[in-house]
């Protein structure tokens, strides 16, 4: 039976972007506007990456940059802090906590608000303008239609991308969904695991399977490289201004990168440490990003990315530890190279893999094949019938690069003629395709409360 209810903005998709969004919302002044937020969890304010309940996931980010308000960078600090006091701006917490804090934010904006934000469970099938009218129409599985006046989407990351065809996969034990760790329950511990991936999903799907007893892992990426550790003593990034080494006309991935490593090698000489300038980087990655052609940036994907990501994205001290134990005693082992085949030889799976830089190919007997190699970006090829649709029915658009969703300054989608879609809007990590730094909380925070002004002006 279809049920009809109505609503000013609906959210689809409540994990850190829409629960933000939805904060923002209730500290802006909602006046007797209606919001819906709408996932297809049970749980609500976790999302993909918080909704854990095993504390040994840690956040890769430290307590104190991690606060959910942009005005307010003590916020998290300070709710880690009623749970224990020892916690400081240098702790990583656990991803749980993270979770629990989210929701406190919204259960704290709507107190001071006094008003609430309607939670609905379900799974948004489509969103379509109604013909005649100003509204949107949101059908979720169960039959019921949401109609709104503006819609965001908030709706996270999607699976990576498969990387053989289906009909190969198909044949052998493969777990094509990272994130769904139950599934890790399944896996047999007498035999190999191939992880495809070495960054931070790969290195949290060893961490899983190791705790659960698991002992003969390969982990395998085009070059192998694994994150970089934070400090010990993390620090907040100081407040710079623009890099001057990037203000220069046609910028080249090539020069960025000479004149990135320069600069970090006369402040090493100073005694500064790396990190500091990657981290006052990240502010201006966007207009860094924004300055490169179509072709740098295709160049970057090809040659830097691998680079880029060990740097960036960075693994907690206790995190990197753990990972070099691993290494030490065999349990983990790192390969540089790529999957090219797969075949069931009896009761033995047999991938076939070109070690990079080698022309021989190996094979490698496993059990089952993990991939991790992280977010599908390219919506063209994302599974969700909600992007489907909407890629279909012409809504949005995908960019050349296969990063993301288009969007305007305002944050409402593009259609496939170019044009923006009024009362449409997206938030979320594919704001990459527009801004290349956009997937964690320092930057989504910013963005869900522009999001918010934009949806009530
Ligand atoms: C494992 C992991 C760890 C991370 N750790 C950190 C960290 O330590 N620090 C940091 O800054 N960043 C971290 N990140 C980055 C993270 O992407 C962001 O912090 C943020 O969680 C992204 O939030 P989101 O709401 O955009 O997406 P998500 O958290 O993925 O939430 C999207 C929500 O939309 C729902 N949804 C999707 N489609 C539909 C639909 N059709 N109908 C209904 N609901 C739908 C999903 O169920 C989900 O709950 C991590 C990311 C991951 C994956």
């Amino acid at each position: 039976m279809t049920t009809i209810t109505k609503s000013d903005i609906v959210i689809v998709g409540s994990g850190f972007s829409g629960t933000l969004t939805a904060v923002n919302l209730l500290s802006l002044g909602l006046g007797d506007k209606e919001v819906v937020i709408i996932d297809s969890k049970p749980q609500i304010c976790r999302g993909l990456a918080y909704g854990t309940g095993d504390d040994n996931l840690l956040l890769n980010v430290p307590a104190g940059n991690m606060s959910a308000l942009h005005k307010i960078p003590d916020h998290f600090l300070k709710y880690c802090q009623t749970i224990d006091p020892a916690f400081n701006e240098g702790s990583f917490v656990s991803r749980r906590i993270y979770g629990d804090y989210l929701e406190f934010t919204l259960i704290e904006a709507e107190q001071k608000a006094a008003k609430s934000i309607k939670r609905t469970s379900g799974t948004v099938l489509s969103v379509r303008p109604q013909v005649g009218t100003d509204h949107f129409c949101v059908s979720l599985a169960d039959g019921t239609i949401v109609q709104a006046l503006k819609v965001v989407l908030a709706l996270g990351h999607f699976q990576p991308q498969s990387p053989l065809p289906s009909t190969q996969l198909n044949q052998i034990s493969y777990i094509s969904n990272p994130w769904d760790v139950s599934a890790f329950d399944h896996v047999r511990r007498d035999t190999q695991i191939l992880i495809l991936g070495t960054g931070l999903t790969a290195i949290d799907a060893l961490f899983k399977l190791t705790s659960a007893g698991h002992k003969n892992i390969t982990l395998m990426s085009r070059k192998g490289l694994l994150p970089h550790p934070h400090r010990a003593t993390p620090k907040p990034p100081s407040k710079n201004s623009f890099p001057q080494f990037f203000d220069v006309q046609n910028l080249t991935v090539r020069y960025a990168i000479k004149a990135l490593r320069e600069s970090i090698r006369s402040r090493c000489r100073d005694g500064e440490d790396w990190r500091d300038a990657m981290n006052e980087l990240r502010p201006y990655t966007p207009e860094i990003w924004s300055k490169f052609s179509t072709k740098e940036k295709k160049r970057f994907l090809r040659q830097a990315i691998g680079f880029w990501d060990i740097h960036r994205h960075r693994l907690s001290p206790v995190a990197y530890n753990r990972l070099e134990k691993l290494i030490a005693t065999e349990q983990a082992t790192i390969l540089a190279g790529r999957l090219v085949d797969v075949t069931q030889q009896k009761d033995k799976c047999i991938a076939i893999i070109q070690p990079r830089g080698g022309d021989k190919n190996k094979q490698l007997s496993i059990g089952t094949i993990i991939n991790c190699t992280g977010p599908n970006s390219d919506v063209e090829k994302v599974t969700s019938p909600l992007i489907q649709q909407l890629l279909s029915e012409g809504l949005i658009a995908s960019d050349k690069l296969g990063l993301g969703i288009l969007i305007n300054d305002q944050y409402e989608v593009i259609n496939a003629n170019n044009q923006s879609v009024a009362g449409l809007h997206y938030i979320g990590p594919l704001l990459k395709s527009k801004y290349w730094e956009a997937i964690a909380v320092a930057e989504l925070r910013k963005h869900a409360q522009q999001v918010a002004s934009e949806l009530l002006r």
